[in-house]
């Protein structure tokens, strides 16, 4: 018997720009920055092998359809400046998961680009409020965080907001049933797994493409290969971070990265 379907769904960041200043310098961002260069690289190798890159609710609609889901975090402004007019060109799709709070700050998307990335046909989803580690909240907080910006950015956009990523990749239960209460369709994590039709669409799996990966690693990863090894790594690092809680755990990580990184 042939297992189901599933599909790759990518998480990128903000993409550098030649002589463009990035959001944020620390070590423990930029390691999840993709060059232009690069992140054009990986596009055409999808589309080289004739597969399309997808949104989340293309994906949900028709898990059999091959491809690979494109997803962005945070609402940097490179998800229009640089990311949309390549995948326009290519005659693809992706989701962009927008925090609130970031919306207008330098280097983030405009509420007037938000609507401009949707005005292209491009999916726009929630990435919380203000970014905070979901899994440390009270349920009012939460609440606030998941429903309050799926509001907003409904606002904004004058369309349905039906998706939510997860800042941090930080899911638990509670963050699920929010989610489902405030009438979202999915939630995506930073757990690295391909989606099939089994899978919990409110725990959706998601594979980062960092700054060193290679075009080789990345034509893996797309098709879902070597996932594994990732998941065992997260699984040390979660455990590592429940031991020490999330704060510690950052403080920890920071000193680690600054130090010279080879692995988070
Ligand atoms: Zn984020």
């Amino acid at each position: 018997m042939s297992p189901p379907p599933s599909l790759v769904y990518l998480m990128y960041h903000e993409l550098e720009e030649p002589g463009r200043p990035l959001c944020l310098n620390e070590p423990g961002y930029v390691r999840y920055i993709v060059t232009t260069a690069n992140f054009r690289a990986q596009m055409q190798s999808i589309k080289n092998c004739g597969r399309r890159g997808l949104n989340v609710s293309e994906a949900l609609a028709n898990p059999e359809t091959g491809g690979v889901v494109l997803t962005f975090d945070d609402g940097s402004e490179t998800d229009l400046i640089t990311a949309a007019p390549l995948m326009c060109e290519l005659g693809f799709n992706a989701t962009f998961y927008v925090t609130v709070g970031f919306l207008d700050r330098r280097g983030y998307l405009s509420r007037a680009q938000v609507r401009q990335l949707s005005g292209l046909g491009f999916e726009i989803g929630s990435h919380s409020m203000t970014h905070p580690y979901l899994s440390d909240l009270s349920q009012e907080q939460l609440t606030h965080e998941i429903a309050g910006s799926k509001q907003e950015l409904e606002q904004i956009t004058g369309l349905p907001v039906n998706h939510f990523s997860c800042p941090g990749g930080r899911w638990d239960r509670r963050v699920a049933s929010t989610a489902q209460e405030a009438g979202y369709r999915s939630v995506a994590t930073s757990r690295a797994a391909a989606n099939s039709p089994a899978t919990n669409r409110f725990a959706l799996g998601r594979v980062a493409v960092m700054r060193g990966t290679s075009l080789a690693r990345f034509d893996a990863l797309s098709k879902g290969r070597g996932l594994v090894g990732i998941r065992l790594g997260d699984t040390a690092r979660a455990s590592v971070k429940r031991l020490l809680g999330n704060a510690v755990y950052d403080r920890v990580r920071a000193r680690i990265l600054k130090n010279g990184p080879k692995n988070h």
